[in-house]
């Protein structure tokens, strides 16, 4: 089972909730898989021994200018506007390849090989029993969603997979909760937690992918939120009140379930919820 846990914006708490939730179950049954590439951080709480690292890449046209005609078919067929055919030169964007090889297949002079340009690394271990991953982007690197697909290729089918994803709802979180099983979005009860939740359910909506919320600090602000999950129907997960001890153990790194054992179990609860909800929709979508 493939848990996603994301969130509208940053800053909502994502990352807290993936972390403690992978820690208060069966960790020799678990794994957590940091997909914001961009900036793991989920490392810092769970402190992995990492034994595996390889570099990640995409393969980028490479010209053989001897064999070009210059037809111009290639820049053409580029939906992401890497290739610019000029009289007697053809200039390769590499940034804004996306390495789909549309390129290659398509040259009438057979003129284009491919190169491997790297964009960042992955990594993986053991924080304690539980299995660890994370990718990290190359400074200054656009094109996350490979890296993160290549992440996601390290879940194992035989434990439970909580994936952390990138904040916000554009192509990099679409590419982390893309074929999950289920999406905890978490948020937090201010009209911006609001407005980024309306997103991101929508996003989800879009890949089918089932939903419920998690409402971080609930104690601090409105009920617009809980509102919202009643009018759109989305499960409201847990509610997670303001408290100063977890905020102090954040800011030192600590997970809380390590060191409060109500908060152990409100994470196995709302693991519980989860689980229900999606064997629910499973038992729907199979009528
Ligand atoms: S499609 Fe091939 S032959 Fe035509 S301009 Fe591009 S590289 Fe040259
Ligand atoms: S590989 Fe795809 S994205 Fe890259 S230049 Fe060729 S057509 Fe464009």
């Amino acid at each position: 089972m493939n848990i996603v846990v994301a969130s509208g914006k940053g800053g909502t708490g994502k990352t807290t909730v993936a972390v403690n939730l992978a820690l208060a179950l069966d960790q020799e049954k678990t794994q957590l898989l940091d997909c914001d590439v961009e900036e793991p951080n989920a490392h810092l709480f769970l402190k992995p021994v990492f034994d595996k690292s390889r570099e990640v890449g995409i393969p980028v046209p490479a010209i053989n200018l001897a064999q070009c005609s210059f037809c111009g078919r290639c820049s053409e067929v580029c939906a992401f506007n890497a290739l610019a055919v000029l009289k007697n030169q053809v200039m390769v964007f590499e940034e804004l390849c996306h390495g789909c090889g549309g390129c290659a297949y398509l040259c009438p002079e057979r003129a284009i090989t491919e190169r491997h340009r790297p964009i960042g690394i992955v990594e993986s271990g053991k924080a304690g029993k539980l299995d660890y991953g994370h990718g990290r982007l190359n400074p200054g690197e656009a094109m996350s969603p490979p890296l993160i697909n290549a992440v996601k290729k390290m879940s194992n089918p035989e434990k439970i997979t909580i994936i952390d994803a990138p904040p916000g709802t554009s192509c990099p979180v679409v590419s982390a909760v893309k074929g999950c099983d289920y999406c905890v979005l978490v948020t937090e009860p201010t009209p911006f937690g609001l407005n980024d939740l309306d997103l991101a359910f929508q996003m989800v909506n879009k890949l089918d992918i089932p939903a419920g919320a998690v409402i971080n600090r609930s104690d601090l602000g409105d009920g617009k939120v809980e509102e919202y999950c009643q009018i759109k129907n989305l499960p409201l997960l847990q509610k997670i009140p303001f408290d100063r001890a977890l905020a102090e153990l954040y800011a030192c790194g600590e997970p809380v379930v390590l060191h409060r054992s109500a908060w152990r179990n409100r994470f196995r609860e709302l693991f519980t919820s989860i689980a229900e909800r999606q064997k629910e929709v499973v038992r729907w979508r199979n009528i």
